[in-house]
């Protein structure tokens, strides 16, 4: 399950000194991914597997000096009961708030997580319009009950939106915001060219665009903190 970790990041958990975990799979294929090596199979084959116990034994260690643990991936709800065992034990064993990412195709998973009481908090990625789900090979209808379940915890979830312009426009933005009602933070996030999932390299929007988005976004969710990632 768990192809990676990083012992200290100031970046990935809103407020807190966090290590990271990375799972690797992803049932969906954005072509703005850079996290290849956890999606690609021939990639992820190529690293080794770390054991939960190891990754415990890490938090362990570090327990005096981070404050919160990330998982990340790939999409680490691909890993259901494994994924919540582990979740249970960094609360229990270890103490620490859990911080996970998610692209949202398991609400059911989310909501077991919520109803236990052992997820801190939980950045969901919104990746384009409803209508375009099926561009990145994931369902909509999942997310979005996912987003439903989260809606009710807004001081604990973070919508992510990164905006990759193919996937990103001005229209793609206003199919998304009725679905962001309710929520508190929502970070914009730049797109980076590079070593990415779609190899043909796409400019990144001007800053013109963000402005222009962010407008649109305090007309229509005047209630939402707009977090800049950029
Ligand atoms: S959901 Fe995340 S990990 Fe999966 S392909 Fe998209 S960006 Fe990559």
């Amino acid at each position: 399950m768990i192809k990676g970790f990083r012992g200290t990041s100031l970046i990935d958990y809103p407020g807190k000194i966090a290590s990271v975990i990375y799972t690797y799979l992803c049932n969906f294929r954005c072509p703005y991914c850079y996290n290849i090596e956890l999606v690609v199979p021939e990639e992820y084959n190529k690293l080794k597997d770390l054991s939960e116990d190891f990754i415990l034994q890490e938090l362990s260690r570090r327990k005096g000096f981070i404050k919160g643990v990330v998982i990340t991936g790939g999409e680490p709800t691909l890993w259901g009961e494994r994924l919540i065992y582990l979740i249970e034990r960094i609360y229990y064993e270890i103490g620490l708030p859990i911080k996970l990412d998610t692209n949202g195709s398991n609400p059911e998973l989310i909501k077991t997580l919520f109803n236990r009481g052992i997820l801190d908090f939980l950045a969901i990625d919104f990746k384009t319009s409803p209508k375009r789900y099926h561009e990145i090979g994931g369902d909509f209808k999942k997310v979005e009950k996912t987003l439903n379940i989260a809606k009710a915890k807004p001081e604990k979830v973070e919508i992510r939106i990164t905006f990759y312009p193919p996937l990103v426009s001005e229209k793609d933005l206003k199919e998304m915001i009725p679905y962001l009602k309710n929520f508190k933070y929502i970070a914009f996030q730049k797109y980076v060219p590079g070593k990415t999932l779609e190899k043909n390299e796409i400019p990144p929007y001007s800053q013109d665009f963000y402005e222009k988005a962010k407008n649109l976004f305090r007309e229509f969710l005047p209630e939402v903190e707009i977090i800049e990632r950029f």
